[in-house]
């Protein structure tokens, strides 16, 4: 049942090593994006399956689902979007933000798909290199790399964005004594503002990342470190995440250009050959509807920055959420539903642990809940205003409140949309609650669906052995804290 899924059949899984994309039609560039109701009626159909195959039930309350078609539709829309707007045969590496959906098939199908990966711990790297992402489509930026990231990244080739002075000086030391096929560059904070959601707004005035280009004396700091140094050949910049206008995201990567065109004046040659405008397409959370698309994004840019396309730089991009939330699903059994103060409440298996930003910031983070009954057919029925909660031992733990929905009953299934990317991949461990099984889907040759496993749930024997299982009495006992394994 839960085996591996076919592949595209090209098997071509480092066509795109050269960092050149081909141009794809536009097929997919309309406003809903590839279809909203095609990956509406195929997540029916896959909610309806999984419960047929037993991947969800009394015994399996909790399951994530990934559309396979929906993700690889992204890629290409993402691939054609940008190929539409590039003079030919600019260079574009489009690095999945790994820590979107830090999970090892997602990788490698986005790899076969041409997106390489951008990392920022040992962990994500790790993953990275896993999918088989080479290190030539590989990015490292984080804000507080070690030395011994630094040394890693600079011995496998992978491109390294500098975030601050200090960890310019440990590069410096670092190249002193060797030679690296790393292209490196500056990360800069233009300054533009921030969007709707402040705790994902990286260009703000005093935002922790990179260089802030408009404090005073920052700009002539980062002209003349490139003027000093010949191997800083990027510049990257980041203006935010979900909430954050095109047109203000369009400033920031202005703001790089129009810096990387001074530094190269100022060096006499193009020494700063590759602009990494960062990611942060926002999602619509609200509908069906694939808004604003990647198509957009690049019609935006082009308006506003049309240097960034004639052909002179290279580009990297690093969008995480715009290609994989719309195409995750959490399904969880209501296990009851009940009354308070003449409210129904549905008591599901997905709270805090799967959608922790949502039932800590319910206004910033709202997610659509559809409901589905025990056999994993749509709900019918009027609108009923009602609670959907989850399992956690705390009041806050709700997932909407006073939502219109078809009245959850005991045994119904509540699917959590558009959680493929900073949901049920990013596990918080309230409660020891496990982390769920996740499983990719796709259509099979009879009509039907096929799953494949991505993640095992995690079991209660792994919460255990996680939690210092092995370990039970090192806190007690008389040589506690003696160094005992
Ligand atoms: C988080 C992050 C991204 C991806 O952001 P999305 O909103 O998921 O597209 C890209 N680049 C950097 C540096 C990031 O920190």
């Amino acid at each position: 049942m839960c085996g591996r899924l076919g592949g595209r059949g090209s098997g071509d899984a480092e066509g795109h090593g050269d960092g050149t994309e081909k141009r794809v039609s536009e097929g997919t560039d309309r406003i809903g994006g590839p279809g909203g109701g095609e990956r509406a009626a195929r997540r029916d159909r896959a909610v309806r399956a999984a419960v047929e195959q037993g991947l969800l039930g009394p015994g399996a309350p909790l399951v994530a689902l990934l559309d396979v078609t929906g993700i690889r539709e992204s890629a290409a829309a993402l691939r054609s979007a940008f190929a539409a707007v590039t003079a030919p045969g600019t260079p574009v590496l489009h690095a999945f933000a790994v820590k979107a959906t830090p999970l090892v098939p997602v990788l490698r199908l986005l790899h076969e798909e041409g997106i390489g990966a951008e990392v920022a711990s040992p962990g994500e790297l790790a993953l990275a290199r896993t999918a088989g992402v080479p290190a030539a489509r590989t990015v490292l930026d984080s804000p507080a790399k070690t030395p011994e990231e630094l040394r890693e990244a600079l011995a496998l080739g992978i491109a390294v964005n500098v975030d601050n002075p200090q960890e310019l000086a440990r590069l410096d030391a670092l190249l002193a004594s060797g030679r690296t096929a790393s292209p490196i560059g500056i990360r800069v904070n233009p300054q533009v503002g921030g969007g709707a959601i402040e705790a994902l707004s990286t260009a703000t005035a005093t935002s922790k990342f990179g260089v802030a280009l408009r404090d005073e004396g920052a700009r002539e700091w980062v002209v003349r470190a490139y003027l000093d140094r010949p191997w800083l050949t990027r510049l990257h910049t980041h203006t935010g995440s979900q909430g954050v206008p095109l047109t203000l995201m369009a400033q920031g990567v202005a703001a790089a250009h129009a810096l990387a065109e001074e530094i190269n004046e100022r060096a006499g040659r193009r020494q700063v050959d590759t602009l990494d405008i960062g990611g942060g397409l926002p999602v619509n959370f609200a509908s069906e509807e694939t808004a604003p698309t990647h198509a957009e994004y690049a019609r935006v840019l082009r308006e506003a920055v049309p240097g960034l396309f004639d052909g002179r730089y290279g580009l990297v991009t690093e969008f995480g959420r715009s290609l994989l939330a719309e195409h995750g699903t959490m399904l969880a059994r209501v296990e009851y539903a009940k009354s308070a103060g003449g409210r129904p409440v549905a008591v599901t298996h997905a709270g805090v642990q799967v959608a922790t930003r949502t039932v800590y910031a319910p206004e910033a983070w709202p997610l659509r809940i559809a409901a589905y009954d025990a056999g994993g057919r749509p709900k019918a029925g009027p609108g009923v205003v009602q609670d959907v909660a989850g399992p956690a031992c705390f009041a806050g733990d709700l997932l909407a409140t006073g939502r219109a929905l078809p009245l959850l009953e005991q045994g119904d299934y509540a699917a959590v949309l558009d959680t493929g990317a900073y949901y049920f991949a990013h596990h918080y461990a309230y409660n020891s609650l496990a982390r769920p099984a996740v499983h990719g889907f796709l259509p099979d040759d009879g009509g039907g669906i096929a799953f494949a496993t991505v993640r095992e749930a995690q079991s209660v024997a792994d919460i255990v052995a996680e939690s210092g299982g092995a370990r039970a009495d090192a806190l007690v006992g008389r040589d506690r804290g003696a160094g005992r394994a």
